[in-house]
């Protein structure tokens, strides 16, 4: 019999982490979380560590050490404090736990994420951010130590399911699916004054910030198959995007003899969570089976607009173009998806931005982690001076 599997979540205080929580909390038999890490909300983390009494606790923000030691020792808790991204490496690679879920936000996560990865974890990776930085390395570090990668991310988690294990032959194409966002439908003069809180406010996912921006501007999609690129081995050009707005169909899979596999489920990441935890056997996860009659009986899709939502086709170019374009077309989102939220520059900025940065840096070959970080703060930079003569 297995013993209780030790579970490490970076991006605890998050809509991932939380979900993540949800499920570990019903299998107390099979599940603990050994280590819980944060960005910067001590509360939250010292909140989270009262109720499930991790051994560890870690805050990325170095200066709020202090905050969590002591907030941790009031609450009579036995969790030993640790802060800054190094101590999050240092725990991915260690025996505090067997499987790793990369769950923070944006390309801070590629550390822990490929911590954990060289480490032979089972890695449960959401974080998608860190495949379209770095995803060559990243894949080849999986392979190399021998570990489980299981997407945490509810298309590609679909495709996971509709594979067979091993590399699979005979695919033809995947088909990413797409809710289109709370801006469907709209024509791009009518996306020009949109607010931060109209943006953030998705049909059918309950996400962090920055995400629901990009599902927003349909960048998240672009992201994800970049994302698909790299977990299946697909190249751009099979790699399609259907948007479908009842969002009960997470992706599905063509083959060369004519099948097309697809796997539903109602939209809530509490499913993909626990297919990762518990694969390839099954665990309850507080999520409902799925009732397509009294979801409205119909399943409708429609092509993408890519002249109101132009990020995508950035994210086909950025792919095509390869090299250390992925890294760059990333960072330059990053950069404008938090301009965006402060209210800094508007919703059409953001493609903007990234459409201008990718023209003026030129890709590299992305032959190591260095080159893809120095391709990263390059484009940040570039980013921020665009930001500051648009404001
Ligand atoms: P979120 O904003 O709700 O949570 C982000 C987490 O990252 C928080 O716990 C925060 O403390 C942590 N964090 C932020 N900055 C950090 C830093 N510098 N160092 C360490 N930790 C830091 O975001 P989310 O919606 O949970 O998304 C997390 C990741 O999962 C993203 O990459 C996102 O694209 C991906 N994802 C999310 C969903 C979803 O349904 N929410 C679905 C698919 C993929
Ligand atoms: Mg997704």
């Amino acid at each position: 019999m297995e013993g209780v599997r030790r579970i490490a979540i970076f991006g605890a205080t998050g809509s991932i982490g939380a979900s993540a929580l949800d499920v570990i909390a019903r299998h107390p038999e099979k599940y603990r979380a050994t280590v819980l890490a944060a960005g910067h909300r001590v509360d939250a983390l010292i909140d989270l560590c009262r109720v499930h009494r991790p051994d560890h606790a870690v805050i990325a923000d170095e200066a709020a050490f202090a905050a969590l030691r002591d907030g941790l020792r009031d609450a009579g808790l036995s969790t030993q404090a640790h802060a800054g991204l190094a101590a999050m490496d240092a725990l991915a690679a260690s025996d505090a736990c067997d499987t790793v879920i990369a769950a923070i936000v944006g390309a801070t996560g590629l550390s822990s994420t490929l911590a954990a990865a060289r480490a032979g974890k089972r890695l449960l990776l959401a974080n998608k951010e860190s495949l379209v930085l770095a995803g060559e390395l990243l894949m080849a570090e999986v392979a190399a130590a021998g570990g489980t990668l299981v997407p945490i991310d509810s298309e590609h988690n679909a495709i996971f399911q509709c594979l067979p294990p091993g590399r699979p032959d005979g695919i033809a194409r995947i088909i990413l699916t797409a809710s289109g966002g709370p801006f469907r439908g709209r024509s791009r003069a009518e996306l020009a004054d949109v607010t931060p809180a109209q943006a953030i406010a998705h049909p059918k996912w309950s996400m962090g910030p920055k995400i629901s921006v990009d599902s927003a501007t349909l960048m998240n999609k672009g992201l994800e198959v970049i994302e698909a690129h790299h977990l299946f081995g697909m190249p751009g050009e099979r790699i399609e995007v259907l948007v479908h707005p009842q969002s009960l169909v997470h992706s599905f899979v063509e083959f060369v003899d004519g099948s097309t596999l697809a796997q539903l489920g109602l939209p809530d990441m509490r499913t993909t969570l626990a297919v990762g935890l518990a694969w390839p056997r099954r665990v309850a996860s507080g999520v409902a089976g799925l009732d397509l009659i009294g979801q409205g009986g119909r399943l409708d899709f429609e092509p993408p607009d890519l002249d109101a939502f132009p990020s995508l086709r950035l994210a086909y170019e950025a792919l095509h173009a390869g090299g250390t374009a992925p890294a760059m077309l990333n960072a330059l989102n990053e950069e404008a998806v938090s301009a965006f939220l402060q209210g800094r520059i508007a919703f059409l900025d953001i493609p903007a931005l990234v459409e201008d940065g990718l023209a003026a840096l030129p890709p590299t070959r992305a032959e190591s982690l260095e080159v893809l970080h120095a391709a990263d703060q390059a484009a940040r930079r570039h980013g921020q001076a665009a930001i500051s003569r648009l404001t």
